[in-house]
């Protein structure tokens, strides 16, 4: 199951880390890689720090931009070691983990890294549905690329652990049962088809300009991505923006 978790590296500079990654990865089960436009492709730095895990290496996917690697996926969480302007739905790492295995039947689940000298954009962070922020030392909060990856990646395999009762845990903490996922959400590639439709729309009636669009498209994002509504509903959502779309060009 746990190969249904993409684990997407945006735009990397060095090789050893995406190397460390494929090790991080394979340690703890998963096998889905992909690398968005890395700066050098994967070398003998990459596959040495790969060490016993050159086949999840060999095996990655490369892509030019985060919109292909995050294709197909249902749920979408980026990384990020500090807050941002405009904050975002969390997750810590724990509830992360909770949250994509019990979301894997569904549909597969990307985790996205950014680059090592700044992170995401807040373009690529706006894709995502959840971001989530490994609680660090407050004084020096960034990790290293492959080892964020790593401690993402553990969260990943103990719930999934927790879920199939393999884990018996002895400090007589309470395991928070896992929520069933009753709905069908929409993959990525149909939730930036409707950000689309509605930028359209909301230009034709001029309530975005587009010379001075603001922060309304994200704001909206952050909305949506916050409620996360069910395929469903997008559809109804779709429905009344060509509704609008028609009433204009009438
Ligand atoms: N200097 C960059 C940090 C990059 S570290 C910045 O200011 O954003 C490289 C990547 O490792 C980050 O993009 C993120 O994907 C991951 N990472 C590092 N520390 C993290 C943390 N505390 N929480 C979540 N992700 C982290």
């Amino acid at each position: 199951m746990l190969e249904n978790i993409r684990i997407v590296l945006v735009n990397t500079s060095h090789t050893g880390n995406i190397g460390s990654t494929a090790r991080a990865m394979k340690t703890m089960g998963l096998s889905s890689l992909y690398l968005v436009d890395p700066v050098h492709a994967p070398d003998g730095q990459a596959s040495a720090l790969a060490a016993g895990a050159g086949d999840v290496l060999a095996a990655a996917q490369t892509v030019a931009t985060l919109e292909e690697a995050i294709d197909g996926c249902g749920l979408v969480v980026g990384t990020s070691a500090r807050s941002r302007t405009l904050s975002w739905p969390m997750l810590n790492p724990r509830s992360c983990g909770r949250k994509a295995i019990s979301e894997l039947p569904k549909h597969p689940v990307a985790i996205v890294f950014g680059r090592e000298n700044n992170g995401l954009t807040n373009e690529e962070l706006q894709l995502c549905h959840f971001h989530v922020c490994i609680p660090a030392n407050p004084e020096y909060s960034s990790l290293n690329l492959a080892a964020a990856v790593q401690t993402l990646c553990y969260e990943m395999r103990m719930a999934h652990l927790e879920s199939r009762d393999e884990l018996e845990f002895n400090d007589g903490g309470e395991i928070a049962a896992l929520e069933e996922l009753k709905s069908d959400y929409p993959l990525a590639q149909d939730l930036e088809r409707f950000y689309t439709h509605l930028e359209s729309t909301l230009s034709k009636t001029q309530f975005i300009i587009p010379q001075h669009p603001g922060m309304v498209m994200s704001k909206l994002r952050r909305l949506f991505n916050r409620s996360r509504p069910e395929s469903q509903e997008l559809n109804i959502l779709r429905g009344i923006l060509s509704s609008i779309d028609k009433s204009i060009t009438k």
